[in-house]
């Protein structure tokens, strides 16, 4: 969940075909086409060559530094549409340093066949990560503790994330049934937004991707916590270099970690290969 009004998401894809606003398209007149008017509109970054692996800019990869890390914490994310599309999307950091989290895609009318199955799993204890601000729901809420009794229960402790927009994440919060019955795990914090890459409307405001690396850390989860983190802030330096064209020259203290648990590997550690 997030502030971000720095672009709509329609515009934001890092495809550079994708298509022009459609006010200012013509027919060709060769083929009947659709094609785009003298003045199109570009995307910013839809003309900067980006890496297949992480999407960001090749001028500084993200992919030397992806690490894993296990958790006995699953992350399933809900996604707006819209998020998907966004280069600057957080909520895909989680699901690369833990690779059983599991996206699924919001849609109001129809919701996902295969979250649905998985909230039907027992094996699975699913907390909905959401503020405690609103009086209507304050039954719902819990807080770590209830995580740590259900694993302590031998069940799989589960955090739903919305993944969008604040605006965005209240709807699909009140306008999703499988949700309604489900506890409210709110994520308090000191913590201030390190999040260099869209602007939030409050400092207080965190990204995804940290939202995620603050609640585990408070379950108890501190290794999969510490990797997140060093990983938000190595795509977090990395975006925002390229956005100014500056090549980072020697690897900040978050990249030289990564790397050093790349090198070194662990039973609690995973690693990817470069790509
Ligand atoms: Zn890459």
């Amino acid at each position: 969940m997030r502030d971000d009004a720095e672009f709509p998401a329609a515009t934001a894809s890092a495809d550079a075909s994708a298509p022009a606003c459609d006010a200012a398209t013509e027919r060709d007149p060769g083929t009947g086409q659709a094609r785009p008017a003298g003045r199109e509109f570009k995307a910013r970054g839809s003309f900067v060559e980006r890496c297949d692996g992480c999407r960001l800019p090749v001028l500084n990869c993200l992919c030397p530094y992806r690490v894993s890390a296990s958790s006995d914490i699953r992350v399933w994310l809900l996604t707006h549409p819209y998020e998907h599309n966004k280069p600057t999307n957080t909520g895909r950091l989680i699901a690369d340093v833990l690779p059983q989290s599991e996206i699924f895609t919001w849609y109001r009318t129809a919701p996902d066949a295969r979250l649905l199955e998985r909230l039907a799993d027992r094996r699975f204890v699913p907390f909905v990560v959401f503020p405690d601000d609103q009086p209507d729901y304050q039954h719902r809420v819990v807080d770590e503790r209830a995580v740590t009794s259900a694993r302590e229960d031998g069940f799989i402790p589960v955090f739903i994330l919305i993944d969008g927009t604040w605006r965005q994440a209240r709807r699909i919060f009140r306008k999703s049934p499988y949700l309604e019955n489900l506890p409210v795990l709110p994520l308090h914090t000191d913590r201030l937004t390190r999040y260099r890459l869209r602007k939030p409307a409050s400092a207080s405001h965190l990204c995804t991707a940290e939202v995620a690396a603050e609640l585990l850390r408070k379950s108890g989860e501190g290794n999969a916590a510490d990797v997140l983190d060093d990983y938000f802030d190595v795509f977090n330096e990395s975006y925002a270099a390229s956005r100014i064209y500056h090549k980072l020259d020697r690897p900040t203290a978050a990249m030289q970690r990564l790397l050093a648990r790349r090198a070194t590997g662990s039973s609690s550690l995973q690693l990817f290969p470069s790509s």
